[in-house]
């Protein structure tokens, strides 16, 4: 069987959600078995010597990636919502959209253990904001950042910079545009 390359299921949408940008949507890759589960398993190859106790994602395309990988390693995955959403008590944090705007995460406070190890997941790194976020909860619950992971990089906007300003971790991105 021929590999996949998964550029072939991402469809670039110009001037989308505003002129100017370029938005790479992943709903091709995701409605594709044979994409979806080579995206997946690359990430699974990556993970599986970082010592994951859980998955975290935010809301909502980090779920459509994190749930899958969590599955496959044998492990939990905690899911950063949008503020309002969760009935127990949580941790947020909040940050700047990269449109304009702030948005606000967070996570129920007796999901992550102190020290365990957590991967941090989402479908696209752009500024940096949503995962930065999502890592800052994670931390202020004692959980130890194993790496963080995306299918997507858009190396314009340097997201990875600002991650790694925040302490070195691993990181993969299946693919950069
Ligand atoms: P950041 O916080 O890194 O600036 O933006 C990343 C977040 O916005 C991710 O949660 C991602 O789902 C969403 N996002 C921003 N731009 C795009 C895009 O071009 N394509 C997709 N699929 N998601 C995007």
């Amino acid at each position: 069987m021929t590999k996949i390359d998964l550029h072939d299921y991402v469809a670039s949408v110009k001037d989308y959600p505003e002129e100017g940008v370029t938005f790479r949507d992943i709903s091709p890759l995701m409605g594709n078995g044979q994409a979806y589960k080579e995206a997946i398993d690359q990430i699974v190859d990556f993970a599986k010597d970082l010592n994951v106790d859980l998955i975290a994602g935010p809301e909502s395309r980090g779920f459509i990636v994190g749930s899958p990988l969590a599955y496959a390693l044998g492990v939990g995955f905690v899911p950063a919502r949008k503020v309002g959403k969760l009935p127990r008590k949580a941790v947020s944090a909040s940050y700047t959209l990269e449109y304009g705007g702030v948005n606000e995460l967070e996570i129920h406070e007796d999901a992550i253990k102190p020290g365990q190890r957590v991967l941090i997941v989402d479908d696209l790194l752009a500024t940096g904001g949503t995962i930065n976020a999502t890592r800052k909860i994670v931390e202020e619950l004692g959980g130890v950042v194993a790496g963080v992971t995306f299918i997507i990089e858009l190396e314009a906007l340097h997201g990875r910079e600002k991650i790694m300003e925040a302490g070195q971790v691993p990181f993969l991105a299946l693919m950069e545009y």
